[in-house]
């Protein structure tokens, strides 16, 4: 498919993938596949695209007057991501990122490739075990960012300040993916279903990483440089306070996942070889095949899913 395409549905002769109808600068193609086709799109469009081609719970896909190749419940299900909440403290030196949006910082970088404009922003990072964690490995994560970053940077602050980001790396909340419409320029519905476990367990970690937060930033290396806390505040103090700070912010780290989850039951959407449960000729290989949230970021993993199934293609032949 050319770059800017956008894929409507995969193409079905009965129970097989025969390639994919997109649209590209406004003409509708069909690209017919010479051996498998790869639904490549991603832990929110994957599950969205199989169930625009009639693949997904069958309720749904009726209710959007889609046609129903095969139901296939456990499509959109499952979804998993990890809930972040900040720490924002000003800094009582200029030497933050929060110079980033200045005209010199872009032009210095433009034209030296030096300079606040080279950086990744979230410039250190760590684990930690909190005391809930069950077993021996961590269950939070921090990124450190050198700038005051609330609402995803979208709400620009003024001064200079830093940023600790945590969030619980094994979420027991599970939310799901629908359908807003049988049209594929429409977004997909993402009920995310943070903090939506019975027993509370995701908000518990959550509030121990944002205890664990003030203790870092409490630290003497960070002495000179520590103004006030901005958020949650220091008169945030109770855990019903810091519970509803978390209510409040709390957001996502960009690590949505398990939306195509990998199995052999009868929930799950494809199979150890990635291929979809039910058709011939359709794999899926992105993020949303993880069927648990990996402990750490998600890029690399889905690198490897990535790897793997070229062997399993090449394995094919
Ligand atoms: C802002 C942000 C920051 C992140 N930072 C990190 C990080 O620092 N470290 C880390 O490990 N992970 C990070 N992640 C997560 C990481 O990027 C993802 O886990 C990873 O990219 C997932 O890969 P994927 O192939 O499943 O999906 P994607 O990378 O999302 O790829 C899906 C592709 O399909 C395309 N697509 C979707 N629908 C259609 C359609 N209908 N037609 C045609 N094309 C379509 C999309 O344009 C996209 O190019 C970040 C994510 C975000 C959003």
């Amino acid at each position: 498919m050319a770059t800017g395409a956008l894929a409507g549905k995969v193409t079905m002769e009965g129970s097989r993938a025969t390639g994919v109808a997109y649209t590209h600068r406004g003409r509708s193609i069909q690209a017919r596949a010479r051996r498998e086709v790869l639904l490549s799109a991603g832990a929110i469009n994957s599950p969205q695209l199989l169930m625009l081609s009639g693949i997904g719970p069958a309720e749904e896909l009726s209710a959007h007057g889609i046609g129903i190749h095969l139901d296939l419940p456990g499509v959109g299900a499952n979804l998993q991501d990890h809930l972040d909440v900040c720490t924002l403290q000003r800094a009582t030196q200029r030497i933050t990122y929060d110079t980033l949006f200045d005209p010199w910082v872009a032009a210095r970088y433009y034209l030296q490739r030096q300079g606040p404009g080279t950086s990744n922003i979230a410039e250190a990072g760590g684990f930690a075990r909190s005391p809930l964690a069950p077993d021996d490995r961590p269950d939070l994560q921090f990124h450190f960012v050198p700038a005051q970053l609330d609402d995803h940077g979208r709400n620009r602050l003024a001064g200079s300040g830093y940023t600790v980001h945590v969030c619980g790396l094994r979420p027991r909340s599970r939310g799901r993916l629908r359908l807003a419409s049988a049209d594929p320029k429409a977004k997909a519905v993402l009920e995310a279903g943070y903090l939506s476990d019975p027993g509370q367990e995701d908000l518990a970690v959550l509030l121990e990483g944002l205890k664990l937060s003030r203790r870092i930033l409490a630290q003497p290396a960070f002495a000179p440089f520590r103004g006030e806390e901005l958020l949650p505040g220091a008169a945030v103090t109770s855990d019903e306070e810091l519970v509803a700070y978390i209510r409040r912010k709390a957001e996502t780290i960009y690590h949505p996942i398990g939306t195509c989850r990998m199995g052999d039951d009868e929930q799950a959407v494809v199979d150890p070889q990635l291929r979809v449960r039910g058709v011939e000729n359709l794999r899926v290989v992105d993020a949303s095949v993880m069927p648990k949230l990996i402990g750490g970021n998600t890029n690399a993993p889905t690198i490897m899913i990535a790897e793997r199934a070229s062997d399993l293609v090449l394995a094919t032949d």
